[in-house]
């Protein structure tokens, strides 16, 4: 009998079951799990609200570790409701085909074009056809192919690229097609030493996905939720910020995918609840991010100083908006002999986003954003970012009392209030969203219209991170910034950016951009300089030119892949800013200046 907390007893029903089993094809009556069920059906009744799956105690079949992993497992209508009901609409897919990709490595397999080139088995593709997925994203056709051939895979790719299933499909029909293997051993022996007692296992995850947020975290749950629908994964999710008793007994459960950030996964680790020794994929999604919040301890103790097998026995994937020096010392220490990745960023700003910058003072801008939204429509999703948790909350104040369904997410709301506000806010209940960039930051917040700046950052990088809200997965966006004698500092960085964009820049922000450069001229190069200049190398690395004077530092760098197009350290830091988007520019400007 199997080990996954089957002790367990919640009665359950699944009356309907038998009467449609057969969404993946014709093999009604086949799966072995299915004629072996009867009556002792086991599984549990999951309560909503946990893991942000949301919604009512549900009755949940159990996953068993013992028979084929390979071939599904029952259906259930109301979970594949539940996972699949909100996948996927008004997406413009013609858009992807534009996105660059440059793989580089040593024997790269070829990329994919459609989801059938590749053998990833018949539980994930029932899923991706529940998920509406017509076509895999760029980042999609070489990663799937890549992991796929257990290859270790550096990737430079950006929330809303689909990246999420690049690593999730080809690991999980990876782990369908093997079975537990010593994970289920190590499992049942933990139970035996516990005397089989429920609750007091410690679990031996085959795949760890770890991410910087709890909300990227929770993400990256719920599309793992997705992709194990009818197999004998469970995924799990653990974090900080919430009750730690919860995620342990959501853990002893069983958990074969384990999705965390890296403090909350050390306590669990810590606390002997989880066990590494048999996890045989390791992604680091966000990694760029996860070393801006000081996780590098952390994750140095989770990948290196416990039972992890070591590189090259296990497959690595790390995934970076950026590719700082930082993140290549991380993939030299993690990855064995990987690929390189570098994709151009879905939805960029000279396509997708029409940025609009407006002078709006101090004391209109309320009054400006009630016509901004009375023309933007109630029901399109709204962001509206704003510089501090007051303000926030002022604003989200005033918007109700003016009559608009509206939410916030800021640093000073508790993780429920977040989770919540975020889910109104994607339902379209509360179609509009205030908030500070820092509570917004790895949200996977698509479907946005209009992004507003009533605050603008002082920092262009958060600037382009923000605007890149909307415009996403190939839609269409638009971004207005409220702009002011305030915001002086980002002038000649805002005026690169909407010409790189081919915006309609306003004459004002022209003179003001040549007025702030004539004064700040006898203090040095403006540190924001190399935004500009990645931009312009991009345009003539995609033209097949070369990379402009960056690239030729990219030879030192760590990875291997500074060839000949100057990838790593600043060539490739000026390839991927490129489209203005996500780069570390301050990195570039470091590499480029020699500091
Ligand atoms: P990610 O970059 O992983 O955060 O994904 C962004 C969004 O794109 C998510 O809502 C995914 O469900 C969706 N998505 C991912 N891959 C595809 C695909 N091949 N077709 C359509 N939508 C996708």
């Amino acid at each position: 009998m199997g080990f996954t907390g089957y002790e367990n007893k919640d009665a359950g029903s699944w009356s309907t079951a038998k009467d449609t089993y057969n969404s993946f094809g014709n093999n009604r009556g086949k799966s072995a799990f299915f004629n072996d069920r009867g009556n002792s059906s086991r599984g549990r009744f999951e309560h909503g609200g946990f893991g942000g799956g949301g919604g009512n105690s549900r009755w949940v079949e159990e996953p068993r570790d013992d028979g084929d992993w390979s071939k599904p497992t029952p259906r259930n209508e109301r979970l594949e409701h539940e996972l699949f009901s909100g996948s996927n609409t008004g997406i413009n897919f013609e858009k992807y085909d534009d996105i660059p990709v440059e793989a580089t490595g040593q024997n790269c397999p070829r990329h994919i074009e459609s989801f059938q080139d590749v053998d990833m088995g018949e539980i994930v593709m029932g899923n991706i056809a529940l998920s509406r997925y017509t076509r895999p994203t760029p980042v999609q056709k070489y990663a799937i192919p890549i992991v796929k051939s257990k290859r270790d895979l550096m990737a430079c790719a950006q929330t809303g690229s689909g990246k999420t299933a690049a690593f999730l499909l080809p690991i999980l029909s990876q782990i369908y097609t093997d079975g537990p293997g010593e994970a289920l051993n190590a499992a049942k022996a933990s139970g035996q030493v516990s005397n089989g007692k429920y609750g007091r296992r410690k679990q031996y995850p085959i795949s760890l996905v770890l991410a910087p947020t709890r909300e990227l975290a929770l993400q990256i749950y719920d599309e793992a939720r997705k992709f194990s629908y009818r197999s004998r994964v469970r995924p799990c999710v653990v974090y900080g910020g919430a009750d730690i008793g919860q995620q342990i007994r959501d853990l002893e459960r069983g958990c074969h995918l384990l999705v965390a950030t890296p403090g909350r996964l050390v306590d669990m680790m810590e606390r002997g609840k989880i066990g590494l020794d048999h996890c045989k994929y390791l992604v680091l999604d966000e990694a760029d991010r996860m070393l801006d919040m000081g996780f590098e301890p952390q994750i140095r103790r989770i990948v290196e100083q416990d039972t992890m097998p070591h590189k090259g026995v296990r497959q690595t994937m790390m995934f970076s908006a950026t590719f700082p020096k930082e993140i290549q010392i991380l993939a030299r220490d993690f990855l064995e002999e990987y690929i390189f990745l570098a994709v151009g960023r879905v939805g960029s700003t000279s396509e997708n986003i029409t940025q609009k910058v407006v002078w709006v003072e101090e004391s209109d801008k309320r009054s400006f954003l009630l016509d901004l939204l009375s023309a933007t429509g109630k029901d399109s999703l709204t962001l509206v970012f704003v510089e501090t948790k007051k303000g926030a909350d002022a604003l989200e104040d005033f918007l109700y009392r003016e009559g608009y369904a509206c939410t916030s997410i800021h640093g000073d709301r508790s993780q429920r209030d977040r989770e919540e506000a975020l889910n109104q806010f994607r339902s379209g209940k509360c179609p509009i969203l205030v908030a500070t960039a820092v509570a917004a930051r790895g949200l996977d917040i698509s479907n946005v219209k209009h992004v507003i700046n009533f605050d603008l950052p002082s920092d262009i990088e958060e600037y382009v991170h923000r605007i890149g809200r909307t415009g996403r997965v190939g839609n269409l966006g638009l971004a207005t910034s409220f702009f002011n004698d305030k915001n002086g500092n980002i002038t000649k960085d805002l005026l690169d950016i909407l010409v790189e964009a081919k915006q309609e820049v306003p004459s004002w922000l022209e003179s003001l951009a040549y007025e702030h450069q004539h004064k700040s001229s006898n203090r040095g190069r403006s540190k924001r300089f190399s935004g500009g200049f990645g931009a312009r190398d991009y345009r003539q690395t995609a033209a097949g030119g070369n990379t402009g004077g960056f690239g030729g530092r990219g030879g030192r760098n760590q990875t291997g892949h500074g060839g000949t197009r100057g990838f790593g350290g600043g060539g490739f830091g000026n390839f991927y800013t490129s489209d203005g988007y996500g780069g570390n520019y301050s990195h570039s400007q470091v590499d480029w200046w020699g500091n």
